[in-house]
């Protein structure tokens, strides 16, 4: 049988996260009503000339820095035209002929690169919505700033495509390029597909389009290459064309093709005029990019000795990788700050506990975070109570030292105190009291237990276990 080999490349749509559209001043924001964020150059009026925003060239070119990219001499835009209810000047402007960055490559979680064909600027088209059998056309989204990475065919299965593109996300959202959420569609991809022979021979290339959760890239792309497979295998001929995927019947279809890019009539966007790229400025993005995330993955795992699932849920965001990156500052412990923020602190904000839900809303620093972790594994404050420490924190200016005396969550270790718990203790347990008199030594812990739950959670248990010996050695009836 022959042995076939998947050669598959993604191509990545991403908005940026600005301010304002890519070429007029019309706000960027998701979710308003239909058609109300549009201006006589975002829908293409006669006569409206586009200004390119300075800020979506810089988080497109952070975005091929970080890839590691080779920027392009000098920034040009060209026309591609071709008409659809989604394009209201007849072309949608983006940069054919010279794309800002070339080369690059990303890093997959295996540790392999996949080389970076190409990124570019370019903008969005409008949205069409369909509903109830009728059309709409939203201009909202008209405009809006994109970047387009496009990679070599260079992943090896459905699995590692996926992974290709969690990485790429993870690291577009860790240098501010966007939020990247594929749901809000704020995220996009198509992938390129084809078999090549254990001979060397390429199969034909199919494209399928629009695809909009991770899941969704992996079961189309592992549909695609068993059908693809099965033709060859069958002797037919694979056909050169886009499908979409149908998650919902589980398969790829041709989808109707608009038109052949020699169709697209390329021209030149004379009304903006090319310019030489900022070297200066391009330096000083390159000098405030944050540490990738494969790196810090790296770090974690190598050299914290943090377990893969740990590290993961530490690297869930910038900021709660940033969080963590400031916690260690002050703290010898990596371990024991991830577990508390993949544990404790991620449930406080999950349930919202006094009206906080995400780390950027925290009222204390990681600093804070870092010394009360530090009273949790020292033992100066049992796991409870650091709990109740914390849950406190978050509505309370206090240190977390100040506050395990202020909320008496200190441990009772020595003294009266523990004297008086455990007396308590054993005058509420008789029986155990008999039981130990009579060599049961199990009895002792049911003592311990009841000491334990006398104190709230505060004696020390080795201390309470200590005291009680020697309260029945004194009290020998
Ligand atoms: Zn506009």
């Amino acid at each position: 049988m022959t042995r076939f080999e998947p050669v598959i490349g993604l191509e990545v749509h991403c908005q940026l996260g600005t301010l304002s559209k890519l070429f007029c001043a019309c706000a960027n924001t998701f979710g308003a009503p239909p058609s109300t964020l549009a201006c006589e150059t975002c829908s293409g009026q006669p006569g409206a000339l586009p200004a390119l925003n300075g800020e979506a060239l810089d988080l497109a070119l952070r975005a091929a820095l970080a890839l590691g990219c080779e920027l392009a001499e000098r920034v040009s835009f060209d026309r591609k035209h071709y008409s659809y209810c989604d394009l209201p000047k007849g072309f949608q402007i983006t940069q054919a002929r010279t794309p800002l960055g070339t080369g690059g490559s990303l890093e997959l979680s295996s540790g392999k690169h996949v080389r970076i064909e190409r990124l570019h600027l370019e903008e969005d088209a409008a949205k069409i919505l369909h509903r109830g059998g009728e059309s709409f056309v939203d201009l909202n989204r008209a405009g809006v700033p994109l970047v387009e990475c496009v990679t070599a065919p260079e992943f090896a299965s459905a699995a590692e495509a996926r992974d290709g593109l969690e990485r790429l996300r993870e690291l577009l959202v860790f240098v501010g390029a966007g939020e990247c959420d594929m749901e809000r569609g704020s995220l996009r991809c198509d992938v390129n597909v084809s078999l090549r022979a254990a001979d060397g021979a390429l199969g034909e290339r199919v494209e399928i389009k629009n695809l909009n959760s991770f899941v969704h890239v992996h079961d189309a792309l592992a549909h695609e290459l068993a059908r693809q497979r099965a033709m060859l295998e069958g002797g037919r001929a694979i056909a050169r064309e886009t499908r979409l995927w149908d998650a919902e019947r589980g398969e790829t279809r041709p989808m109707r093709e608009k038109e052949g890019s020699a169709e697209y009539r390329w021209l030149p966007e004379a009304d903006l005029p090319e310019f030489a790229l900022d070297r200066a400025r391009v330096a000083r993005l390159a000098a405030c990019l944050p540490e990738p995330p494969a790196s810090r993955r790296r770090r974690y795992v190598e050299e914290l000795r943090l377990d893969r699932e740990l590290a993961e849920v530490v690297l869930e965001s910038p900021a709660s990788s940033d969080f963590f990156e400031a916690a260690l500052k002050h703290s010898r412990d990596p371990r024991a700050i991830a577990s508390w923020m993949a544990n404790e602190l991620r449930a406080l904000l999950r349930e919202r506990a006094h009206g906080i839900a995400a780390l950027e809303e925290l009222p204390f620093k990681p600093f804070d975070f870092a010394e009360l972790v530090e009273l949790a594994s020292s033992g100066r404050a049992s796991r409870p109570a650091a709990r109740t420490i914390l849950r406190e924190m978050l509505r309370s200016p206090r240190a977390p030292r100040e506050l395990l005396r202020a909320l008496g969550l200190e441990r009772i270790e020595e003294g009266p105190e523990l004297d008086e718990l455990c007396q308590r203790a054993l005058e509420a347990r008789p029986e155990a009291l008999a039981d130990l008199r009579a060599g049961k030594l199990r009895a002792l812990e049911a003592l311990l237990g009841a000491a334990l739950a006398l104190s709230g959670g505060r004696a020390h248990p080795d201390a309470a276990r200590a005291t009680l010996v020697r309260l029945v050695r004194e009290q020998r009836p």
